[in-house]
């Protein structure tokens, strides 16, 4: 009964002007920073879904939770708080915080992986692979098909292909394995879910060789609410329990707080209940994110957080996130845009692929595809695919990516289904000319995450 009424499950209490410039100086702008949607300033953008990552819109409680900071180098109180939700939500004893992801990830991988291991992946995030790789190992993803099918329908598309990473521990030998890392949601496939009887087969897998299972926990809310859709047997149970269970399975996770926390900066770490890991990671956390009990942040930053993790397990919020992200593939899908179907937690994937299949790979339709929606509409999308995937760091060839995406990622809480609308509108007009754009090609590509800085001209 209630439940035919489907709006916001707020209102709006401060407003951030944004405008459109014209066509001409959109041209321009994106012509002069090489064709790198990162180059530009966010007022050359209209609709900006470049990333979810710390562009979600505050509640007002974390707005007040920020009055409540308390900044004591030591002890503050809203570490405290921060431990509690940690331990009420995931059962973890430990809780270290960092400045954002890639924080926990500096302080806690180098701890479990070194020269000459592999760290296994359903799909490693760009930052967690250049963490692996910082600590000496290699990283490895192992999806499964389904993930790059991008047409067809499967519940969870971010599961771990088991049987594969079991072969491969087996071909390269328990000792080279330094963990098995579960991304949830599965980012680079989209956003896509994976089911509790996937991290549950990969906790049995990691168990019979003794290897730790890590959890990149950044979209856990959003997986949960997946598992709550799509999984037999869980319907009935709450967000709070499913990601209890999902927690259960792992040793320790990383978390960017800019994700399912809807914060605008933090990250942490939670260690379960190896106290010996725990206290080596307190004592490398000193030098490279801050004393253990701040770890990079303010104590406001950590109040924000503590109370962001307690909003997004509620089921309405995540019905209006994960109904609205669906709301624009729908319209997509609609007007014969090939996308990652079903769409995911937090973006909607475009199949540059499919829909510029005349661009080479090493061209990049992906960053064809986001250059020319700026153009026509000032909506930013962010490329993930060859560009994004980079080079292999022994060989330095060109790697190509299983897929050529373009993600418009829905930043929590910011925009109206009206903003979606223009991106719908935008994408049409791309698809229109698709079969006429060019591919790009690097005037400058820096060694590392290359995708950041490059510049690029359109080939003739
Ligand atoms: C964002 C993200 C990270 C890194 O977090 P930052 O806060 O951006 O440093 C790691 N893993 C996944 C899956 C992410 O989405």
């Amino acid at each position: 009964m209630d439940g035919d009424f489907k709006a916001e499950p707020f209102k709006i209490k401060a407003v951030e002007p944004i405008q459109l410039i014209p066509r001409r100086e959109r041209e321009e702008a994106i012509q002069k920073v090489g064709y790198n949607l990162f180059s530009l300033n966010s007022d050359q953008v209209y609709i900006d879904l470049l990333t979810d990552s710390g562009t979600g819109a505050m509640s007002d409680r974390q707005w007040a939770g920020l009055m409540q900071g308390d900044e004591s180098y030591a002890g503050s109180d809203n570490y405290q708080k921060l431990v509690a939700v940690v331990q009420e939500l995931f059962d973890y004893e430990y809780t270290i915080p960092a400045h954002q992801g890639r924080g926990a990830e500096q302080v806690l991988f180098p701890l479990l992986a070194g020269k000459g291991q592999y760290g296994i992946s359903n799909m490693h995030f760009d930052t967690t692979k250049a963490h692996v790789e910082l600590a000496g190992a290699k990283a490895v993803d192992m999806f499964t098909e389904n993930a790059v099918e991008t047409g067809k329908y499967h519940p969870f598309k971010g599961n771990l292909d088991v049987e594969k990473a079991e072969e491969f521990i087996q071909e390269k030998g328990t000792e080279k394995i330094a963990f098995i890392i579960m991304t949830i949601t599965c980012n680079s496939a989209g956003g896509q879910p994976v089911s509790l009887e996937n991290i549950k087969n990969t906790k049995l897998l990691a168990d019979r060789y003794d290897i730790p299972l890590l959890l990149d926990a950044a979209r856990f809310a959003e997986n949960a609410y997946f598992i709550k859709q799509r999984e037999e047997g869980y319907q009935d149970k709450t967000i709070k329990t499913i990601v209890k269970e999902m927690f259960s399975y792992a040793e320790a996770f990383t978390l960017s707080a800019k994700k399912d926390a809807i914060a605008n900066i933090g990250g942490l770490i939670g260690i379960k209940d190896d106290e010996k890991l725990y206290k080596r990671a307190r004592s490398r956390s000193v030098p490279l994110e801050g004393f253990p009990t701040y770890g990079g942040l303010a104590g406001r930053d950590m109040e924000a957080i503590a109370r962001g993790l307690r909003e997004v397990i509620q089921l309405e919020y995540l019905d209006y996130r994960i109904g609205q992200v669906k709301y624009l593939g729908d319209n997509l899908r609609e007007a014969g845009i090939p996308i990652q179907y079903p769409v995911g937690g937090h973006a909607v994937f475009v199949d540059a692929g499919k829909m510029a299949p005349h661009i080479p790979h090493n061209q990049f339709p992906g960053q064809a595809l986001g250059v020319e929606l700026y153009k026509e509409a000032g909506v930013r999308g962010v490329e993930v695919g060859t560009l994004l995937l980079g080079r292999d760091p022994d060989t330095g060839e060109n790697l190509q990516a299983p897929l050529e995406l373009l993600r418009l990622a829905i930043p929590r809480r910011v925009y109206t289904d009206n903003h979606l609308d223009v991106v719908t509108e935008g994408m049409k007009r791309v698809r229109d000319k698709a079969d006429q754009l060019s591919g790009l090609k690097f005037t400058y590509e820096p060694e590392v995450l290359r995708h950041f800085t490059a510049k690029f001209e359109p080939v003739k």
